[in-house]
């Protein structure tokens, strides 16, 4: 089954407002395994309107409006739809009740032009707005599905869950699951070299790669009866990604980093103290994000100038003078310092240059220093990042959180 979304209204047009509702609808047609192969936007105009139509005819099974059921002259999609179709309007008394009801509950009079949106197409039914006036509108004419929904996103988000998909799954019975596969430490290119083969040969599931910020992403896309047979499709194959990329692979779905390491955190009953420079206590916002984090998470310093560092956390003032603020030793013994001066378990240090000035050719701005401490080790990792002050500051904060990760899964090896 082949769908198509089409959006009544001019200010959508003028930019006004997004189509969130096509997004919407999108979304919920996909993950009951409806294509949905086009995205139209049509002003008030009955003429243009008409022409859309006939399109989406021609090359959809079910075709969804949204927008212009309102009370008002420029609210013409219904009477459109039913001109098109030749059908005329009837008017639905169950309709009608419930937006005299909603006129009275409200005390405000019913006037004649809301009398206009309890009319329906003969032989449509009519889809009950429990928040609104106007109905949604369900037609199953000619081997097409024409439904009609509210512009009002929560009015149309309601009826599409209570009423249009429920219909929709009865009616086109598959689904489509879709699986994340997340990545880090490996580049997309690297990546797409090792899969190349499965990336080529790919039906069902499909396999879409997708780099983001200092991350990769594989999204494993199946089609079958159900969800159980979709995740049976989609299992040799992501076997196989984790037999040739495994090692990179930290997580799944909506999984974040912060995440995993709080869960990690937890399993090994660690506790974490933080010494910020460059990204200003970010690492630590995104940590308290995370409910229950207070257990694991003691402390978080922002020790931005020299004297912080020296103070707060014992860095020694000549490796400062020798090495830079900004460099692998300095960032080595925030680390450790952060640690004692906390008492915990592990120490995380970030020190860096983030832009737009400040760099030099030894130290390019994105150079960044992440240092970890624990009873064992003190170690520190340089990197190099590309981007504005913000993603540097995000991209040393995503290492640094994959830095922690690695070093408490090895706790469990
Ligand atoms: P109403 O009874 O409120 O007039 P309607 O069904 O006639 O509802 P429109 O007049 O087209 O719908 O739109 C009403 C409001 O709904 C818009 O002002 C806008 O806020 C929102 N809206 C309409 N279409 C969309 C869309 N495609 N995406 C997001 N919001 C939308
Ligand atoms: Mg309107």
């Amino acid at each position: 089954m082949q769908a198509e979304i089409i959006a009544v209204g001019t200010e959508l047009l003028l930019g006004q407002i997004a189509n969130t509702n096509a997004q919407i609808i999108s979304n919920a047609l996909r993950e009951i395994g409806i294509d949905v192969y086009f995205h139209t936007c049509v002003g008030d105009n009955q003429k243009r309107l008409m022409e859309v139509l006939e399109t989406a005819l021609k090359r959809s099974d079910i075709i969804v409006l949204t927008g212009g059921l309102g009370p008002t002259k420029d609210d013409l999609t219904k009477e459109t739809v039913a001109l098109y179709l030749n059908l005329p309007l009837i008017v639905d008394d169950k309709s009608l009740k419930n937006i005299k009801r909603f006129f009275a509950e409200r005390g405000r009079p019913f006037t004649e032009n809301n009398f206009k949106q309890a009319l329906i197409p003969d032989g449509a039914v009519a889809i009950e707005n429990k928040i609104g006036t106007a109905p949604g509108i369900l037609l199953n004419i000619n081997g097409k599905i024409i439904i009609l929904l509210p512009g009002p996103p929560q009015e149309m988000e309601l009826m599409l869950k209570d009423a249009v998909i429920p219909y929709l799954s009865k009616t086109c019975s598959s689904t489509i699951f879709s699986k994340v596969l997340k990545f880090y430490g490996i580049g997309e290119s690297a990546l797409e070299e090792k899969l190349e083969d499965l990336i080529s040969q790919q039906t069902n599931p499909t396999i879409a790669p997708l780099a983001k910020a200092g991350e990769v992403t594989i999204r494993l896309t199946a089609k079958a009866e159900n969800r159980t047979a979709a995740k049976n499709i989609i299992k040799p194959i992501e076997d196989e990604i984790i037999k040739r990329v495994g090692d990179f692979l930290y997580g799944y779905d909506d999984d974040s980093v912060e995440e995993i390491v709080a869960g990690l955190l937890s399993k090994f009953n660690k506790t974490i103290a933080l010494a910020e420079s460059c990204t200003g206590g970010l690492m630590a916002h995104k940590l308290t994000n995370i409910p229950g984090i207070s257990q694991f998470f003691e402390r978080g310093i922002v020790s931005y100038s020299n004297r912080s560092k020296e103070e707060l956390l014992n860095v020694n003032p000549e490796t400062i003078r020798s090495y830079g603020a900004v460099s692998e030793e300095t960032a080595k013994e925030m680390a450790r310092g952060i640690r004692i001066s906390s008492g915990t378990d592990i120490g995380i240090s970030i020190t860096g240059i983030a832009g737009p000035s400040g760099g030099s050719i030894e130290k390019p701005v994105g150079l960044v220093y992440i240092g970890y401490s624990d009873s064992n080790t003190c170690y520190a990792e340089k990197h190099i990042f590309s981007g504005r002050r913000r993603d540097i500051k995000e991209r040393s904060v995503n290492s640094a959180f994959h830095l922690l990760r690695k070093m408490l899964q090895r706790l469990g090896d």
